[in-house]
């Protein structure tokens, strides 16, 4: 029995509607046909492959080594998602697979984990060659990390709500300010009102004293 280090996820860079009418073991055959006849292989290249309901598909037997990434492939399992056709490197998982996709995939790595180990790495094609396969981070996605697009996003809604909250802040300061300014003026013109009407009553009194009534 070979060891197995890693795991490896690919796609089929297909389309979501590829061979929409055949069945998904239909679909494995085609893609053993292109690695066989047009790549002249022993085999298709992957172990599993996961369609786009979410079916988990044999392809070559674990026991042997796949042929899905160069130099890579002696310790590894090639797992190929069906879709991702123009897909590129820093998609999110839902830009190009379904949801079953990816809980057939989960399941299927916490398989593998709990027979090879924990220690297992979990790996993306695009992390050993210049291609975008299987378009989204894999160890991103499995720890529920949002892609950077996604990052980029909140970044920009955190720095409105950091913008709106100090824009509110500031209003706010200017309002207290104001309402400051305002009980100064008011203060100041009941002062004002009451100073005058204390010197009025005292120059009534006096012109009262002298005898002014
Ligand atoms: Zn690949």
């Amino acid at each position: 029995m070979r060891e197995i280090n890693e795991i490896i996820v690919h796609c089929t860079a297909t389309p979501p509607n590829f061979m929409a009418d055949a069945t998904p073991a239909q679909r494995v055959d085609e893609v053993r046909r292109w690695h066989v006849e047009d790549n002249g292989w022993s085999d298709i290249g992957y172990h599993y492959l996961i369609d786009r309901g979410g079916q988990l598909l044999n392809g070559r037997p674990i026991s042997k080594a796949g042929a899905h990434v160069k130099g890579h492939n002696s310790d590894t399992i090639g797992i190929s998602l069906f879709g991702g056709k123009g897909g590129t490197k820093d998609q999110a998982f839902e830009d190009n697979f379904t949801p079953e996709q990816g809980e057939t995939l989960r399941k299927l790595i916490g398989r593998l984990q709990s027979e090879y180990g924990l220690d297992l790495k979990i790996s993306g094609h695009q992390e050993y060659a210049n291609k975008a396969c299987p378009c989204f981070d894999v160890r991103r996605w499995l720890n529920n990390r949002p892609v950077r697009t996604s990052a980029v996003q909140s970044t920009t809604l955190q720095a409105s709500a950091t913008a709106a909250v100090s824009g509110a802040t500031g209003v706010a300061t200017a309002v207290s300010a104001l309402n400051g300014t305002a009980q100064i003026v008011i203060i100041a013109a009941a002062c004002v009102g009451a100073l005058a009407l204390i010197w009025i009553m005292q120059e009534r009194i006096k012109k009262w004293a002298a005898g002014d009534r």
